[in-house]
């Protein structure tokens, strides 16, 4: 069921999408060779509690950490370690959501460490491009196939994979609400967009084939290739106003 949030509650909700995107932005400027994913971690859950907010993937069906953190071919829900260190090159994918106010925020984006490959830089770029025209098709009167199309398009003209194992969704009161965005779909198919609704859209991109394997950890999800993966979010509020991403640095 897909809950619709009052203009009220859309308001409330601010505030969790805003420490998630500062959050978020914190733990990209931590991305540098020599650090541990554990240590961005930290410096992202200690900006969270100043705020007065929970991080929402902490005790998350058990996940152990505040941020996911997927370097290179994994994918997503990559665990922070003390021993996994950020070396020049490599690219680092950092999901994190805030609770506060009685609702969650949710927000991604890969960072580059150091220096990185123009391939590399591309998938990235693609990425966040595919999710930004994601978002232009949020408007009333569409459907989430629109989304789900205009995503798996711009990765797959530009030669790139969308993962199909994950999906984006709703989010409120719960950190994973109805309806699922997938990243691949037809166009004008699936639930009608109504102002009301919030929705975390996150295209997860692969360089080579689309294939991922769970780790047997039960979270971490790498490429079945090997090749490299990218992954951008960002919760959106369908307005009166029309489509506004919530999570912005103010
Ligand atoms: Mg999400």
């Amino acid at each position: 069921m897909i809950i619709i949030k009052t203009p009220a509650e859309i308001d409330q909700m601010r505030e969790a999408c805003i420490i998630s995107a500062r959050a978020l932005k914190l733990g990209g400027e931590a991305v540098q060779p020599g650090i541990s994913t554990l240590e961005i971690d930290n410096i992202v859950n200690e900006y969270i509690n100043s705020q007065g907010a929970v991080a929402s993937f902490l005790g998350y069906k058990g996940f152990p950490n505040c941020c996911c953190i997927s370097v290179n071919d994994t994918v997503v829900h990559g665990i922070p370690h003390k021993d996994c260190i950020l070396k020049n090159g490599d690219i680092v994918s950092v999901d994190v959501g805030a609770f506060i106010n009685g609702f969650h925020g949710d927000n991604a984006a890969t960072f580059p460490c150091g220096d990185v490959c123009v391939q590399a830089l591309k998938l990235m770029d693609i990425t966040k491009e595919s999710l930004l025209k994601g978002i232009e098709k949020v408007a009333e009167g569409n459907r989430i196939g629109d989304i789900a199309n205009a995503i798996q398009t711009h990765v797959e003209n530009n030669g790139f994979s969308v993962v199909k194992n994950f999906e984006g969704h709703g989010i409120g009161v719960n950190l994973h609400e109805d309806p699922s965005i997938p990243n691949y779909g037809v166009a004008q198919r699936g639930p009608r967009l109504q102002k009301g609704m919030v929705l975390a859209i996150e295209p997860m991109v692969n360089f080579g084939d689309e294939g991922v394997r769970i780790l047997s950890d039960g979270w971490t999800t790498i490429t079945s290739d090997g090749n490299l993966s990218a992954h951008f979010e960002h919760t959106v509020a369908l307005t009166e106003e029309g489509c506004v991403i919530l999570t912005v640095c103010e």
